[in-house]
């Protein structure tokens, strides 16, 4: 067997170094079974929040488990925003944030709504007292660590190693592929992403439909610490996230957002692809303009460009999520489309379902029954979490969203943005025709009446069960 001795972070050649890997193989793994001929319990593909996640979960309840991702070092390549929110985090990790790589803690949230020239900005912020909601990370950081943790929780990780395919007889699903050597286990998790090439093999899955999808871009600016502070008017350590919506972003289905990190700002958004197309839009051009937006600009002025990166996202409407199980096999986290676009959250559904499949291949693996019909405790875990309750909630909301997107990302910019600037004006206009004139532009521009299904809409399906 090509050896994985990757608790050491290094491949080794067994024919001529065998007895120093006899050494290190028994010091690390003789309170374990042995992964005899290329076998463990579980194979998990990616090692993203899902996979680790997974593998992490499987460890712990004694499972033997090896976790392949292609990259070089966990996260090299992985894009997002963003923030990684705490509750699911420290499900797997508790406490995290004592060790972890985490850059600030999100104590404020804003929503920028921007017209061409103007931008009118809510803001919430609160003090976390101890209780962390959410922090900012940065991926290849991050899952760096994330790794390391499974590492030291007893799972086999395998870098550099690419699953080429499924190893399937007779329509039994044996193991994988990789460009090295292969590798079998009763149970695989598919955690490889949105383009999933494993759930595309499995027969679970085909490609995600062009509206189904939002592709991604993002730059990582770096600006120093203390500037970074006193433009966000943040004490040390503490984070904001953004999310912007209107100025080049207008009339169409796409959204931006900022995060501060330690000492850099990820800013980036995301478009659908099906608007890319028809409006033959390019994102980069999309995202240079929101950074020269006079709302914008000020915030990243004098940084460097650390890092460009693109990705896409699959739009999570419930409608278009997969089977997600099938006889030996499970996807998790993007693979199965388990992202909740709407409320910028994909990390989170990632790790849960991770664990959830996880728990599930414990009990196939007890019971010693590895067939869709005992893997079906899956889909009755994701139905009871938050995963499919949330996503069901908006299956309709983007549909709707798309239909009202002029309302929502010109009109409303322009009318909360005219209000302040007749709130403000101190001029020779006395109040009362600013008023009217505000308030006949309001209804001749159908902002009350949109405004109003709108609100019902939202209501109606947060009430809905
Ligand atoms: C621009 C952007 C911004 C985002 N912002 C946020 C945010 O702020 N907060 C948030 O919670 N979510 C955010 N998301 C969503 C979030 O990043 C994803 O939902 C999450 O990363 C999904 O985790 P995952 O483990 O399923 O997949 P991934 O993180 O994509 O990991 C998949 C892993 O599989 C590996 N892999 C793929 N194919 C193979 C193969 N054939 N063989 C071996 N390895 C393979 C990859 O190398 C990778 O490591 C954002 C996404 C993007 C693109």
């Amino acid at each position: 067997m090509r050896e994985y001795i990757d608790n050491f972070g290094q491949i080794l050649n067994v024919k001529k170094v065998a007895a120093l890997y006899s050494i290190l193989y028994n010091a690390v793994w003789q309170n374990r079974k042995k992964m005899s001929k290329n076998r463990v319990d579980v194979i998990v593909i990616g090692a993203g929040p899902a996979g680790v996640s997974a593998a992490v979960t499987l460890a712990r309840a004694g499972k033997e488990v090896l976790l392949v991702d292609r990259s070089d070092n966990a996260g090299d390549k992985n894009v997002f925003g963003g923030c990684i929110y705490a509750k699911q985090t420290a499900e797997i990790f508790p406490s995290f944030w004592e060790t972890a790589p985490v850059e600030r803690s999100v104590t404020e949230n804003r929503i920028y709504m921007l017209t061409d020239y103007d931008s009118t900005m809510f803001a919430h912020r609160y003090s976390s007292k101890g209780s962390y909601k959410a922090f900012t990370v940065l991926r290849s950081r991050w899952d760096r660590w994330c790794v390391e943790q499974a590492k030291k929780e007893g799972v086999y990780f395998a870098p550099k190693t690419l699953v080429k395919e499924l190893l399937i007889d007779n329509g039994k699903i044996l193991g994988i592929k990789t460009q090295y050597e292969n590798f079998y286990s009763d149970i695989i998790i598919a955690a490889d992403g949105v383009n999933s090439l494993i759930a595309k093999q499995a027969g679970l899955r085909k490609n995600f439909k062009d509206s189904d999808v939002t592709l991604n871009v993002k730059e990582v600016i770096k600006i120093p610490r203390e500037r970074l502070e006193d433009r966000f008017n943040l004490d040390e350590n503490d984070g904001c996230a953004c999310k912007i919506i209107g100025g080049p972003l207008k009339n169409m289905f796409a959204m931006g957002f900022l995060y501060t990190n330690s000492d850099s700002i990820s800013i980036g958004l995301g478009v659908s692809l099906d608007e890319l197309k028809k409006h033959n839009l390019k994102p980069y051009e999309l995202l240079d303009e929101l950074k020269e937006h006079p709302s914008i600009s000020p915030l990243i002025k004098d940084g460097e460009v650390l890092e460009y990166s693109a990705h896409m996202i699959p739009e999570g409407r419930y409608d278009s999520i997969p089977k997600v199980y099938d006889n030996r096999i499970m996807l998790a986290g993007d693979a199965a489309g388990f992202v909740d676009n709407l409320h910028f959250e994909g990390t989170n559904l990632a790790m849960l379902s991770g664990k959830l499949a996880a728990e599930t291949a414990v009990f196939a693996i007890d019971k010693g029954d590895f067939s869709a019909s005992t893997l079906s405790l899956y889909y009755k875990k994701l139905k009871d979490s938050i995963i499919l309750k949330d996503l069901k909630t908006h299956n309709n909301t983007i549909p709707f969203l798309k239909h009202n997107i002029n309302t929502i990302t010109s009109l409303y910019p322009e009318l909360a943005c005219e209000f302040f600037d007749m709130l403000h004006s101190a001029d020779e206009i006395p109040k009362r025709t600013k008023y009217r004139k505000f308030l006949s532009k309001v209804i001749k521009s159908g902002g009350i009446q949109k405004s109003l299904p709108l609100g019902m809409f939202a209501l109606e399906k947060c009430l809905k069960k």
